[in-house]
């Protein structure tokens, strides 16, 4: 699978982009104690189960440790605003199935209408 080679150019940017997106959803969930890390994988690492065990696929996850209070973003690809609310949900809410998951985050990334006030959370709060 061909990847285009100008994102590399622009790596700089948008990793300092994805930390200030990534520090104002941890704020807005109210995980702030909560060490996010990324970590940009090759899509030869990625095996898909599904798919004969192919190599080679796009892939966002994040793996958790709730000991430790951190997770870790893994991804093929930059980072989109709504790949960090939806990895950062698992964190707040780890018992969210992924529908919900992602249902929440598609109201989420229409942030000004919840743009209420100083306590988003009580939106999300009755889990
Ligand atoms: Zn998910």
């Amino acid at each position: 699978m061909a990847k285009d080679s100008n994102k590399i150019n622009s790596l700089d940017v948008t990793r300092s982009n994805t930390l200030d997106l990534i520090q104002y959803w941890k704020s807005f969930l109210g995980i702030n104690e909560w060490e996010i890390l990324c970590e940009s994988i090759s899509e030869m690492q990625v095996v898909d189960a599904l798919d004969n065990n192919t190599f080679g696929h796009e892939f966002v996850g994040i793996s958790i440790n709730f000991k430790l209070k951190q997770g870790i973003i893994h991804h093929t690809r930059n980072l989109e605003e709504d790949d960090i609310i939806h990895e950062l949900l698992h964190v707040r809410y780890p018992k969210w199935s992924e529908q919900k998951v992602n249902l929440i985050t598609n109201l989420l990334r229409q942030r000004p209408i919840f743009d209420i006030g100083p306590h988003p959370n009580i939106l999300l709060a009755n889990g």
